[in-house]
């Protein structure tokens, strides 16, 4: 949202948009109070009631006001574990109000607006239990307030004419804190739901993106995440290395011990895996019992993709389940140079890791953006987990 004053506005209302929406409220309740101070300090002067009382009240309601108003500005109320003191501020409006209502002579009856006021604003900020009992201290101080006043101000208060005001007002108000309790309620839910859908959204983002069986990224994700690295590395410079992986002799495994724990040994992989890589690095499951491994870096070097594969190999010797059947891979190996498409680098590591399984398995090859072959020995590749 664009306004006028943006400095201003980000200084009264701050810009975390949480004490923003508290602090509206607030300066609506701001404005009230001034309503009433000024019409208070007008009557004071016009000589209609005493004037130390009502300056007393005045002082009282802005000392209040600021405390309240820095604590959720500050973020100190947050940190108090009550972020927008909503329950107090009501209720130190309602002792105001009763105070006013006393000092107000001649105007009293014009405070009632404002306790209708406060009710609303319960209606937005308060949860429907303390919108009810809000609306019930009011009936409760009010009664009590023409009570003592009838008992000790008896000249100035006519007893009948304040029972008859007080018996509409005490009939009137439940109806307004019933209105305000649905509202409330209504607001509760949708609050509610809002958090349900938020969540749910979040869930459905973390299922589009993840492969359900070994949680790694799913390929359609890793092809989002390599073309936000693409366009790093086009503008910072970091650019990155990939390794197709595909596990040996999977079929026979399959074949051997059951499909069910084929999908054991691909969870395993992938666990042990990422238990040996970078926070940065990003492993992919690519389809089958392929895997993409990506590894950014700002010096992205043949040899720290490998020394990670090399990681990665030692972590497989034994998996859990299968512990007296080391597990192997193939590795095609390549870095993404700028200007290139994702196209040509992935074709590249697929044609490495052609190149790794026809020297024999079990072994890293390295092509280079010229197409040479940098790394791979027959003799390395038929022995499980050596890397020439
Ligand atoms: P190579 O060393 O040449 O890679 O041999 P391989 O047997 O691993 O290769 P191939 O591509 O012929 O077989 C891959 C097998 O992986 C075939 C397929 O049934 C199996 N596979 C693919 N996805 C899954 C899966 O999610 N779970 C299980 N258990 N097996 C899978
Ligand atoms: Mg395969
Ligand atoms: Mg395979």
């Amino acid at each position: 949202m664009t306004t006028p004053f943006p400095l201003l506005v980000n200084l009264l209302l701050s810009q975390d948009p949480k004490i923003r929406s508290r602090l509206v409220f607030s300066w609506i309740a701001i404005y009230g109070y001034a309503a009433g101070s000024i019409v208070l300090l007008l009557a004071a002067h016009m000589g209609m009631i005493a004037g130390p009382p009502v300056y007393w009240l005045v002082g009282f309601i802005w000392t209040g006001v600021s405390t309240f108003y820095l604590l959720v500005r500050s973020g100190w109320s947050s940190r108090l574990g009550y972020p927008g003191m909503d329950f107090p501020q009501c209720l130190f409006a309602l002792v105001a109000m009763m105070a006013g209502y006393v000092m107000a002579g001649p105007i009293r009856e014009g405070v009632l607006p404002l306790v209708a006021l406060l009710l609303i604003f319960g209606v937005f900020t308060l949860s429907p239990r303390q919108v009810l009992l809000i609306g019930a201290l009011t009936i409760v101080c009010l009664g009590s307030v023409v009570a003592g006043m009838v008992l000790w101000m008896p000249g100035e208060y006519d007893g009948r004419a304040a029972l008859l005001k007080f018996t509409l007002c005490a009939l009137i108000l439940p109806a307004i804190s019933a209105v305000a309790y649905y509202v409330a309620s209504i607001r509760r839910r949708m609050t509610q739901q809002k958090l349900e859908l938020r969540q749910a959204l979040a869930m459905l983002q973390e299922v589009a993106i993840r492969d359900d069986m070994t949680g790694l990224v799913n390929r359609r994700h890793m092809l989002q995440l390599l073309d936000q690295q693409r366009e790093r590395q086009a503008r910072t410079g970091e650019g990155f290395c990939l390794a197709l992986i595909d596990l040996d002799h999977f079929k026979h495994i399959n074949d051997h011990y059951g499909h069910h724990i084929g999908d054991e040994v691909l969870k395993d992989f992938a666990l042990a895996a990422v238990s040996v890589l970078r926070q940065t690095d990003v492993l992919a499951r690519w389809g089958g019992e392929e895997f993409l491994l990506m590894m950014p870096s700002s010096d992205p070097q043949m040899e720290r993709a490998l020394q990670a594969l090399d990681r990665i190999r030692a972590q497989q010797t034994a998996l859990p389940t299968l512990p007296d059947r080391p597990i192997t891979f193939s590795a095609g190996v390549t870095c993404h140079p700028d200007g290139e498409s994702l196209r040509e680098t992935l074709e590249r590591a697929d044609r490495a890791l052609y190149q790794a399984k026809a020297a024999g398995r079990a072994c890293s090859v390295v092509l280079e953006e010229q197409n040479s072959l940098t790394q791979a020995s027959p003799e390395a590749c038929a022995h499980p987990n050596v890397r020439q």
